[in-house]
C-alpha cells in the first residue's frame, strides 16, 4: 500500500475523469491521498472531492503563489475553515521566489502566521520551498519548538538543506517525480536521507515522473516514484511502501487500516 501525500486531484484538470483516476490509483495500491489547498477559490472544490471520495484527506492553507496585497482576508479564510472543519494539516504554505519575488515580504508574513496556526491547531505543516530555503529556514529557526512538525514537499534542496531540516527533529521530505529526472539531483541527495524521513508524493497534475514526463500527472504514477526510490536506496519496493506509508500515517495521523 502507498499513500500519495501531495495531490491536487480536486483541480479542474481532473474534472472529467476524477473517479477513474482514483480507481487506477487504488488498483495499483495507492489507497489514500493527501490534498493540500491553494487558496479560497479552491476550497469548495477541495471539500466536495473529500466528501465524495473518503480516501482523500484535506489540508487547509494559503499557497505562497497566491499571496498578494490584501492576503490578510485569505488568511482569515484559512483560520475560519480550520476552526469549523476537520483538516489533517496546514498546507500548502511557504515561500516561492521562482515565479515572483514582488511579494516576498507578504509571503514571509503569511508563512509565519500559518506556522502559528499549526501550533494553535496541533497540525503538521506542508511546506512549499522554491528558490527559498534560506528565507524559510530564517523563519523556522525562530519559530521552531517541540510542537511544530511537517514536511518539505517536493524536496529539491542540497545536502546542507536536508541536514538543516533533519535538525528540526520532526520534519520529513517529500520525494516526487523529480527523483526520476536525470538532472534533477534529488536521487544523489536521496542516498543520504534517512528512510524514516521520506514521504512519497506526486504533486499531480504537475511534475510527472519518467516514463510519463510531460503528461498530466496522476496518483497512479506514484508507483514509478516508489520504484526509483527503492532502486536508489537499494531496498525492495515493498520496504519503501511500508516505511513511507508508516511515515505518512504518523505525520498526518491518518485514520487508515
Ligand atoms: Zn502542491
Amino acid at each position: 500500500m502507498l499513500i500519495d501525500t501531495h495531490s491536487h486531484i480536486f483541480s479542474e484538470e481532473f474534472d472529467t475523469d476524477r473517479a477513474q483516476v482514483l480507481n487506477r490509483a487504488f488498483e495499483a495500491g495507492i489507497r489514500y491521498h493527501v490534498l493540500p489547498n491553494i487558496d479560497s477559490s479552491t476550497t469548495e472544490k477541495l471539500m466536495d472531492v473529500c466528501r465524495e471520495f473518503p480516501q482523500c484527506f484535506p489540508l487547509m492553507g494559503l499557497h505562497p503563489t497566491s499571496v498578494k496585497i490584501g492576503f490578510e482576508s485569505e488568511i482569515d479564510h484559512v483560520e475560519q475553515m480550520l476552526a469549523t472543519n476537520k483538516f489533517y494539516g496546514i498546507g500548502e504554505i511557504g515561500i516561492d521566489l521562482y515565479w515572483d519575488k514582488t511579494y516576498l515580504h507578504q509571503q514571509q508574513e503569511a508563512f509565519r502566521y500559518q506556522l502559528n496556526l499549526a501550533k494553535k491547531f496541533h497540525l503538521p505543516l506542508v511546506i512549499h520551498a522554491r528558490n527559498s530555503f534560506n528565507e524559510i529556514f530564517e523563519i523556522l529557526d525562530q519559530e521552531i519548538d517541540s510542537t511544530l512538525f511537517g514536511v518539505f514537499h517536493s524536496f529539491t534542496g542540497n545536502i546542507d538543506d536536508y541536514k538543516h531540516i533533519a535538525g528540526y527533529q520532526h520534519f520529513y521530505v517529500g520525494i516526487g517525480g523529480i527523483v526520476t529526472y536525470k538532472n534533477g539531483g534529488v536521487s544523489t541527495i536521496l542516498q543520504h536521507i534517512n528512510p524514516e524521513h521520506i514521504l512519497l508524493e506526486t504533486d499531480s497534475p504537475f511534475l510527472s515522473p519518467v516514463p510519463v514526463r510531460g503528461r498530466r500527472n496522476e496518483s497512479y504514477n506514484l508507483t514509478y516514484i516508489a520504484i526509483k526510490v527503492a532502486e536508489v536506496l537499494g531496498v525492495s519496493v515493498l520496504e519503501v511502501a511500508q516505511q513511507t506509508t508508516k511515515n505518512a500515517v504518523k505525520l498526518f495521523k491518518l485514520p487508515v487500516e
